[in-house]
């Protein structure tokens, strides 16, 4: 006998790794430069050079003993410091080692959170606004909680404060945002934290418990130009930050990131410990211990992320001058795009994957149907080839 939710959750691959899956095979029958794959996350630029150097370094300088043991539950002190006086020089904060519970990447830190704040005899719900990272349902219902999602606002992909507001309820647990946002590539502007924070801080009062903000930020450094990122925690005191560095230091498989609670948080410390038990529930360790030497050491690395602001203008630009209706990404490395001509995002994924060889994934599962996401975290070269095809696309369907 095996648990019929865990056997759906294993047996059903989403539908990112279908296309994935498919782009593989199919490049097997046409030639890989002849299929444009732009479905999955995974950043194209290699991790900096000082991450190679940090690695060297802390395996010739760090006893093997240490390096490759076990650290406290809650991380190496050292690199729960560094994470804190980075934030510290750059917000304007006073966090201290005990704000800080290092994590196997952003997945982690989110499930542990949820689970800490769910209640135990469940039905709390978690809200969760579209577009959304698909994976938050799983995350969510793992820790017995109910996912609620907030309609997108597809005008300008910030919050439809009013779908929210009607959202939240006395078993609100928290509100989850992500910005800079997968899959929409839009960051919250200033004005949309100030509301959620003045909207959560009523809606707190009224049900005479804190409503906790979540704020996944695993693209936190990935954005263009003069386009500033709000820390969130310095507009709502009971923010809890889920970070990551596997995009912003390009290093998803070693999986590392953080949980940060702030002494604002109303029982910061209970709720710090119940995010240690949570993630000592789901079998958590430690996080890997070279990977805390490698963070310490590059905590202040700024990613160049003149690869990604190329491609997306790039793509902006194209797309929008064939007709197609694009969110202007602001950071992150996706292009959100409306299914053009009338026809569903789906039908369009299907077309344009058996038809042009371009795999792109259809909004639905990021509770957005009739829009789809593009990962151009791919080289320069494979957006300019592929951008003859993404014009015939949409002549084709015009013509239908
Ligand atoms: N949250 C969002 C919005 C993501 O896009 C991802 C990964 O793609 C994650 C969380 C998980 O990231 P990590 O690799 O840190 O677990």
């Amino acid at each position: 006998m095996v648990s019929k939710s865990m056997y759906a959750l294993g047996a059903q691959p989403s539908g990112i790794r279908e296309l994935f899956e498919f782009g593989r095979q199919r490049a097997k029958e046409v030639g890989a430069e002849n299929v444009f794959d732009f479905s999955l996350g995974n950043p194209s630029i290699p991790a900096p050079g000082m991450v190679a150097e940090a690695i060297s370094k802390t395996l010739t300088e760090v006893s093997p003993v240490a390096v490759h043991g076990y650290t406290s539950a809650a991380g190496s002190d050292a690199c729960r410091d560094a994470i804190a006086e980075n934030l510290n020089s750059r917000y304007s904060t006073g966090y201290t080692r005990n704000n800080v519970f290092i994590t196997c990447g952003a997945a982690p830190a989110l499930v542990a959170t949820f689970r800490a704040l769910a209640d135990d005899d469940g039905g709390s719900e978690f809200i969760v606004i579209a577009p959304f990272f698909p994976e938050y349902r799983v995350f969510i219902g793992n820790a017995g909680g109910k996912p609620v999602i907030v309609p997108p606002d597809t005008d300008r992909f910030q919050i439809d404060f009013n779908a929210l507001e009607t959202a939240i309820n006395e078993r609100t647990a928290a509100v989850l945002i992500n910005s800079p946002n997968n899959p929409s590539g839009v960051v919250y502007t200033e004005g949309t934290i100030k509301m959620l924070a003045k909207l959560l801080e009523e809606k707190s009062r009224e049900f005479g418990h804190p409503i906790f903000l979540v704020s996944d930020e695993p693209y936190r450094e990935l954005v263009y130009g003069d386009v500033q990122v709000p820390f969130v925690p310095n507009y709502y005191d009971n923010t809890i930050v889920c970070y990551s560095f596997s995009k912003s230091l390009s290093l998803p498989g070693e999986r590392i990131g953080y949980v940060l609670v702030p002494d604002s948080v109303e029982d910061a410390r209970t709720v710090f410990l119940a995010v240690a038990g949570s993630a000592r529930s789901m079998g958590h360790v430690c996080a890997p211990s070279l990977m805390q030497h490698v963070i310490t050491a590059c905590i202040n690395l700024v990613p160049d992320v003149a690869v990604y602001q190329r491609n997306a203008n790039l793509l902006y630009d194209a797309l929008t001058s064939y007709g197609y209706n694009c969110a202007k990404p602001d950071g992150a490395f996706y292009l959100f795009f409306e299914a053009p001509c009338g026809i569903s995002a789906p039908e369009f994924s299907d077309f344009a994957k058996e038809r042009y060889n371009v795999l792109v994934v259809p909004g639905d599962s990021f509770g957005c149907p009739n829009w789809l996401r593009l990962s151009y975290c791919v080289e320069t070269e494979r957006i300019k080839n592929a951008l003859p095809r993404l014009k015939q696309i949409i002549d084709h369907l015009k013509e239908k």
